[in-house]
């Protein structure tokens, strides 16, 4: 079972959205939002400004580790949607919560 080679497998996607969910109330990503910076602008934003990104989106074959995992601030979050489709539906997703 080598999950990396699997790049579009809906259980790869799954997975990979589960490890970021546990990431995210790891102590290495507090500490990372807590530095502020975003990784796309290099300006500095308070925590909670700033959200996940995976630098390879997890439906191009992205794995949520540290390497792959960024802060990100929401204008360059919402200027990048375009290309991580991933993030886009779970956007939509979020919206369809707040309407
Ligand atoms: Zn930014």
């Amino acid at each position: 079972m080598d999950w990396i080679e699997i790049k579009k497998d809906p259980k790869h996607i799954a997975k990979e959205k589960n490890k970021a969910k546990k990431l995210r109330k790891s102590q290495w990503w507090l500490n990372k939002i807590s530095v502020g910076i975003c990784h796309y602008c290099k300006k500095k934003f308070n925590a909670n400004e700033l959200t996940m990104d995976h630098v390879v989106p997890i439906s191009r074959g992205g794995l949520s580790n540290k390497k792959n995992i960024v802060p990100c601030c929401k204008k360059c979050n919402s200027e990048k949607k375009y290309l991580t489709p991933v993030e886009m539906i779970m956007n939509q997703t979020n919206n369809a919560k707040d309407e």
